[in-house]
């Protein structure tokens, strides 16, 4: 694989402002010397994501996640190193070196390329058949039954897919596409017989894009009643992963940020609807059900939802299903269940979007909208209804990160089911830690030697109770510190002359790359690794006594040996016996020695 230059790369780097690029998908907001946004690699709803522009990098106290400006954009955007250089050095205008690449590099970037334009000539193809007098009677029913006006049908670049065989086969190997090319893109299909065929054909064609507005794939819809299936979408192909891709993204992610929601609804007509009313932050899923794929893509424009699903009772399963993804995504989740039994694609054809703003006005917390379904589908009166109803509401609320939360959904879900709030506060702790432990145990990156519970302990209460941590930490002395690999995590925090809260922050700005690593994961952990710092403290200097003894045990060994009894070894001797003592009165907890 044909590398980039070292010199390209760091010159790359020196241009590339992680503040600005991380910016562009994270809000970000500042905080002394970092910068501070919603984590978009973990769902949480408490900012610990941290970049820090000087030092070029960006780190998450939530998840562990970190690393400098190519890192982030490999995340984001799930792609190598290399071509995160690139990305970079094309956004900040940096001429990229020639280079040999290797031919199968050649062949995928080609290769994609190629399938790219195919969708290109292909969305001008389908327009130009609506446009068409074969297309006279699509376009009217666009205006008159779908309600869509002219410049909508533009926005969205819909088309039309004619009844013929191979219109478009035909006209892309015109152009030069092969015939492998054009079954690989999924606009073609490869019959039994060898015979190769349109795949769509007398469809409604809806583009879909990419958040950044390359088309990658179409939506196809019936155009006759008994026509099956009613849509006919595109198969994933090397550019398109349904998982992960948003209908409409590319069109409304400006007022995403902007009011910082997001309106999720389920079709393609509900997307036009929504969007034509104007100025509204609609996406849609179209077909699947939300993925977590498609939840992170949201969570680098906004970390709250409303959820607009048809009311039939699949819509709302849908909706159920979505916002507990949502949630546990970290997502604030309210549903809106439009009256009249209609879905957003109707309700505003006879509402206007004066009808639709107001029902989001009606949207409630998607626990509400939980609560209320589970109780109705339960009649709540017979004891056996109100334990299933209780068992499945306990595997939502575990669910739900924060604690402060979960208690008030217990206390509504104990109103519900009329059992005490107590008890099922109880049960969801309960719940929610054992969903804890089905967790992997996080990799803790390995610095030099042996990190002690202790150590852990005061590092894990440094990030997440700095204010009542530093006190304690102020009680540790040099001598107390010799030794521990962590020393010098700790003795930089003892240093820092900042506010309390300030200091994971600062502290990671300090640090070096492996001890930040540490320093991070240990923070990861869903709970202290330790108890109370002050007994970390305890157990730190009883590590060091436990030191100091040995020391005096060498060097009165070594006394006895030269036959030595004068009064240096029956200090010696004294001091043994003071410490042994000292060590007994203090016995911190076994697991943290
Ligand atoms: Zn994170």
């Amino acid at each position: 694989m044909a590398l980039f230059p070292q010199t390209f790369i760091d010159e790359v780097r020196a241009a590339a402002d992680i503040v600005a690029v991380v910016g562009d998908s994270v809000s970000l907001r500042k905080a002394g010397a970092t910068y501070k946004g919603l984590c978009p690699f973990h769902g949480e709803k408490t900012p610990s994501f941290n970049v820090n522009r000087d030092r070029g990098f960006f780190h998450c106290f939530g998840c562990g996640v970190g690393g400098d400006v190519f890192k982030f954009i490999e995340l984001q955007d799930k792609i190598g190193f290399q071509e995160a250089v690139r990305t970079l050095a094309q956004r900040f205008g940096i001429p990229i070196p020639e280079m040999e690449a290797t031919g199968e590099q050649r062949e995928t970037a080609a290769e994609r390329e190629a399938l790219v334009k195919i969708h290109e000539v292909a969305v001008a193809h389908f327009r130009e058949q609506l446009a068409s007098p074969a297309g006279a009677r699509i376009r009217e029913y666009l205006l008159k039954e779908r309600g869509l006006t002219p410049e909508t049908i533009d926005k969205l670049q819909i088309g039309f897919a004619p009844q013929g065989r191979d219109a478009l086969r035909q006209r892309l190997l015109k152009q030069g596409f092969s015939p492998l090319q054009l079954v690989t893109s999924g606009l073609v299909s490869r019959r039994d017989d060898g015979s190769e065929v349109d795949r769509f054909r007398n469809r409604l064609m809806i583009p879909i894009a990419r958040d950044t507005g390359t088309v990658v794939a179409f939506g196809g819809r019936a155009l006759e009643k008994n026509q099956q299936p009613k849509y006919l979408n595109s198969p994933e192909t090397p550019i398109y992963t349904k998982s992960r891709t948003l209908y409409g993204l590319n069109l409304t992610k400006g007022d995403l940020r902007k009011v910082r929601y997001a309106i999720i609804v389920e079709g393609y007509f509900d997307f036009a609807q929504v969007y034509q009313a104007g100025g509204f932050p609609v996406v849609a899923t179209c077909g699947t059900a939300l993925t977590p794929q498609q939840a992170q893509i949201l969570h680098r424009f906004t970390s709250k939802t409303v959820l607009c699903y048809d009311p039939d009772s699949a819509g709302q399963t849908a909706a159920e299903r979505s916002s507990e993804l949502l949630v546990a995504e970290g997502f604030v989740v309210n549903v809106m269940t439009l009256p009249g039994g209609g879905d957003p694609d109707t309700f505003i054809q006879k509402n206007g979007a004066e009808g639709f703003r107001e029902q989001l006005k009606h949207s409630r917390p998607y626990l509400e909208f939980l609560l209320d379904r589970a109780a109705a589908e339960h009649d709540l009166t017979r004891d056996d209804n109100r334990r299933e109803f209780l068992k499945r509401m306990l595997g939502v609320a575990a669910r739900i990160p924060d604690p402060a939360v979960r208690d008030q959904f217990a206390d509504r879900l104990a109103h519900k089911a009329r059992v005490t709030e107590d008890v099922v506060r109880a049960e969801i702790r309960k719940a929610a830690a054992n969903r804890k432990t089905e967790l992997p145990a996080e990799r803790v990156p390995s610095l030099q030697g042996h990190v002690r519970k202790a150590e852990k302990g005061l590092i894990w209460s440094l990030v997440h109770d700095p204010v009542g941590t530093m006190q304690w930490l102020g009680q540790l002395e040099p001598e107390d510190l010799k030794g521990l690999s962590t020393a010098n995590i700790l003795r930089t925090a003892q240093e820092l002359e900042v506010r309390p809260e300030d200091v994971p922050s600062a502290l990671m700005e300090r640090l070096s790359t492996q001890e930040a690593e540490l320093l991070a994961s240990v923070a990861a952990e869903p709970s202290a690794p330790a108890v109370l710092p002050d007994l970390c403290v305890v157990a730190l200097k009883y590590v060091r006594l436990e030191r100091e003894l040995a020391d005096v045990q060498r060097e009165l060994n070594r006394l006895q040996n030269m036959g030595d009894s004068g009064p240096a070894s029956m200090a010696l001797l004294a001091r043994k016996t003071q410490m042994v003592r000292a060590l007994e009165a203090m016995k911190p907890p076994k697991e943290l020695q």
